[in-house]
């Protein structure tokens, strides 16, 4: 089976073709700039010339019928004809209480997805736009929702209550929900795999640093607790958002500053986090360098993002009462072998000892672990595009 695997932002849209064959991936691509000036489509197939086309794209639907022309195109297409693709799977960031799982997607999980727009103002609107352009285009072939949520949903109450009045949980569902569950979720099974051991014997705690960035302990393979909230500001330091604040902070500034709901909102999201502190860039590659140049404030930020990765690390082995596994996954987690070295140290009393020079990887699935090490220590590169297309070939068998 040949899935499309589709990811739409509010002006963007990422794609895979895959074929599950061999799970290699046949095509892939970035569409940008929807609906405004300048709209671009990069597109790769498999061994051929990466293609840029510049179009008007007004919306998602324009920007999907472009991608699917670029896909059977004779030149640097992938397929001969569109009736190749046989499903398609839709990365869907927010399905509040609604999903545990992936679902093939009709009306009614349609209809459900849209109650969650309010949970996820930013990111379900584009969501569902894509699935439905997909509909219309691709009339017939089946299509798969695959969602950030989903997979913290066997988090026990004590984990995802907030201690807030109960009834905001009743009335509007203000619940710890956690994201980027489709990525912890497959590198703890590739962990299981690489270790050679049953997922459901292990406790593993997920690392994925990114610019976004996330910490979920996984006992028995189910999650059982993860650092972003009821939205993604929760938790680590990131690129941009804030992290873990005193929420009275919240209230000081707006008061002080005379900013609006929206302004505060941008300012937590936008504006904080290793940028924040920095003031140099969100990209924790110019943080890295300007700290070695002696930028204090840019030492401070990388300080503050790893003491704050260390302290979620321990609260989720204590979570579980003890830890197999640490992952690291994502840009900055796959990549810097510094952050792994600085964030691991100090963690021998837990059994945790990193191998200095296997850590000296990048991008690459590694125990980086020493032999001794009684926690095993891994890099493994997150692969969201393939774990949403075994859910779709899972689902439609
Ligand atoms: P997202 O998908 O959340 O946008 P990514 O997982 O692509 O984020 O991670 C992006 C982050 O990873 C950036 O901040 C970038 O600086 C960081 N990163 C990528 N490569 C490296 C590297 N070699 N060293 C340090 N940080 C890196």
């Amino acid at each position: 089976m040949k899935v499309l695997v589709v990811n739409c932002g509010s002006s963007s849209l990422k794609y895979q073709l895959i074929d599950m064959a061999d799970e290699s991936v046949m095509a892939k691509g970035l569409v940008e700039r929807i609906g405004i000036e300048g709209s671009i489509l990069t597109h790769e197939s498999a061994g051929k010339e990466k293609k840029v086309i510049e179009e008007p794209m007004k919306d998602h639907k324009k920007a999907l019928e472009l991608v699917l022309d670029a896909v059977v195109n004779k030149e640097y297409g992938a397929v001969e004809s569109m009736n190749e693709i046989e499903a398609v799977g839709h990365r869907v960031v927010h399905a509040g209480e609604k999903f545990s799982d992936s679902v093939v997607i009709n009306n009614d999980v349609i209809a459900a997805l849209e109650e969650c727009i309010e949970l996820a103002p930013l990111h379900n609107p584009p969501n569902l736009i894509g699935i439905r352009a997909c509909m219309e285009l691709m009339p017939g072939v089946p299509m798969v929702g695959v969602f950030d949520t989903a997979f913290h949903q066997s988090m026990p109450a004590s984990s995802y209550i907030y201690a807030l009045p109960y009834e905001y949980y009743e009335k509007y569902g203000v619940r710890k929900y956690g994201f980027h569950g489709t990525s912890h979720k497959y590198v703890a099974q590739r962990t299981a795999s690489i270790l050679g051991k049953d997922l459901d014997s292990l406790k593993i705690i997920t690392c994925h640093l990114g610019n976004g960035a996330s910490i979920t302990a996984i006992d028995n393979g189910k999650s059982v607790d993860t650092s972003m909230g009821f939205t993604p500001l929760e938790g680590l330091v990131m690129g941009t958002r804030s992290g873990d604040l005193d929420p009275a902070i919240i209230t000081f500034i707006m008061e002080k500053e005379n900013l609006s709901i929206d302004e505060m909102n941008n300012l937590l999201n936008k504006k904080s986090g290793v940028l924040g502190i920095s003031g140099i860039s969100s990209d924790f590659r110019d943080i890295e360098s300007a700290a070695k140049e002696g930028n204090e404030r840019a030492q401070l930020a990388l300080d503050k993002f790893n003491v704050r990765v260390k302290k979620y690390i321990a609260a989720c082995a204590a979570v579980m009462g003890g830890v197999d596994a640490v992952v690291f996954t994502a840009g900055l987690g796959e990549n810097s072998i510094s952050a792994r070295e600085i964030i691991c140290s100090g963690f021998e009393y837990m059994g945790m000892e990193l191998d200095k020079e296997k850590n000296n990887v990048r991008g690459k699935e590694t125990v980086v672990s020493k032999d001794s090490s009684k926690v095993e220590i891994l890099v493994i590169p997150t692969n969201e595009e393939l774990m949403i297309a075994r859910d779709t070939l899972e689902l439609l068998k």
